[in-house]
């Protein structure tokens, strides 16, 4: 959902890394660039003001307390900053109140709305075991109400039978006496959309809000449509006050700026979001999750880090340009190695690696210390020039010689030989990632 600001914040943050230190001249120019990345994200113009002023506040500050790592320390402080920008907890639905609790569902036609309505009746069901009612208050679209039946039948929750001729304030009415009658713990009241906001939709959902008091009134919109969603938002919780947001469409959206906009604007909490069609495909909302995914931080970050103060960049670019090719050696194993001694050992490199869980499972079976890289190195310094360039030709009596050259056993050479398949193919995988990918896990 934020690959692209993901990928902009992460070509800035590698600029900045590659310096030594970091001035308040290049704080500036960083931020310049946040804010750049965060306007093309579809976040909107006073949220990223914000935003970026209450970076640099912090910042500047602390480099002066500290001084230390500045470039981890602005992400921190920029990931901090996300995190507070999309509320800090993760909310769910409110139904403190005596039941029937009212729950209503606003949003314009197309947003997702019905669909929301039988997904939360779902997950209020079986997660928290309430007796839910779902009510379809739309008589203008005459199929809506229908839709609604179907998709309560389909989650297994009942839904308000439908009586033609009804206005929606009466049939709000009628499922708020019929939750009460009929002991349910929530009554959904899903309203009519319009295409687009205007004052007849308005003057009616305030019309239903007057005659059911929600406890709830949940705004849903489409991510997909970006700076609209945040317009509608601010709209409704002008003229109807809501008491939250559900995105809908994230599998779909692209750029996902708007969920920082969103709450920064109307001051309400993203509750929930909807990710696909299926009617379990909603998901509680994790203000550090998705902070994390745009800053690709993390364990990415740490290695990142990690990797730009030890690995020296002219032979990282040779290795690199290697891998390109997919000529990945013993040689380059070697000179691997040596980069891996002075990062402190691979165990704890590739830890921070995601999604190589297989080629970190073996390294650390193998239980690589000191030791063992010393082992390595000198396996790999008692094979020809020839051996190295095409280890293919590694035939059983060359591993003995080579065992006996460097004073170790043919279990450790092919252990060795071994490791090296790994990790080419962990090469390949990388490269799958292309090169910017690899740069920025320092790994080129
Ligand atoms: P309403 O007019 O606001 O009630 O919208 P609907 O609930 O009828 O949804 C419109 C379309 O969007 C339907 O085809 C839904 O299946 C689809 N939809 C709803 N939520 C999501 C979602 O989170 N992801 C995707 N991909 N489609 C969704």
């Amino acid at each position: 959902m934020f690959e692209g600001l993901t990928g902009r914040l992460g070509d800035i943050f590698d600029r900045l890394r590659r310096r030594g230190a970091l001035s308040e001249e290049d704080v500036g120019a960083a931020l310049r660039e946040v804010r750049i990345a965060l306007l093309e994200a579809d976040v909107a113009l006073p949220a990223v003001k914000a935003f970026v002023a209450g970076v640099k506040e912090k910042a500047v500050g602390q480099e002066v307390l500290r001084g230390i790592n500045p470039g981890h320390m602005v992400i921190k402080i920029v990931h901090d900053h996300l995190v507070e920008l999309l509320g800090e907890t993760s909310e769910e639905i409110n139904l403190s109140a005596t039941p029937p609790v009212p729950v209503l569902m606003l949003g314009l036609q197309g947003s997702g709305k019905t669909t929301t309505s039988a997904k939360i009746a779902l997950r209020l069901k079986t997660r928290e075991k309430k007796k839910v009612l779902l009510a379809s208050l739309d008589t203008r679209r005459p199929a809506a109400q229908e839709q609604l039946k179907v998709l309560a039948d389909q989650v297994g929750v009942a839904s308000l039978p439908i009586i033609p001729g009804q206005t929606p304030v009466q049939i709000a009415r009628r499922a708020m006496e019929t939750g009460r009658l009929e002991g349910f713990d929530v009554v959904m009241l899903d309203t009519a959309g319009r295409l687009a906001i205007d004052d007849e939709l308005m003057a009616e959902v305030v019309e239903i809000r007057d005659a059911t008091k929600p406890v709830e009134s949940l705004l849903v919109v489409d991510a997909m449509t970006g700076q609209d969603a945040v317009t509608v938002a601010t709209n409704f919780n002008e003229r109807v006050g809501i008491t939250g947001i559900v995105m809908t469409r994230i599998d779909g959206d692209a750029r996902g700026g708007a969920a920082l906009s969103m709450r920064y604007v109307t001051g309400k909490p993203i509750k929930l979001l909807g990710v696909g069609e299926k009617v379990d495909a909603l998901e509680s909302f994790h203000p550090d999750r998705i902070a994390g995914r745009i800053l690709g931080m993390g364990d990415v970050v740490s290695l990142v880090e990690k990797a730009a103060e030890t690995i020296d960049r002219e032979e990282a670019e040779k290795l690199a340009r290697k891998m390109e090719k997919g000529g990945f050696d013993l040689d380059d194993m070697l000179s691997h190695l040596h980069q891996i001694k002075r990062m402190g050992g691979m165990g704890g490199m590739l830890g921070l690696l995601p999604g190589l869980g297989k080629v970190k499972e073996q390294i650390k079976n193998a239980n690589l210390d000191e030791t063992v890289l010393k082992r390595q190195e000198a396996i790999i310094l008692s094979m020809t020039k020839q051996e190295r360039k095409k280890p293919d030709v590694l035939n059983a009596s060359r591993r003995r010689r080579i065992a006996q050259g460097s004073g170790t056993t043919v279990a450790d050479v092919n252990r060795l030989i071994k490791q090296y398949q790994d990790m080419s193919e962990m090469m390949k995988k990388m490269k799958k990632l292309g090169r910017k990918g690899l740069m920025r896990q320092g790994l080129s």
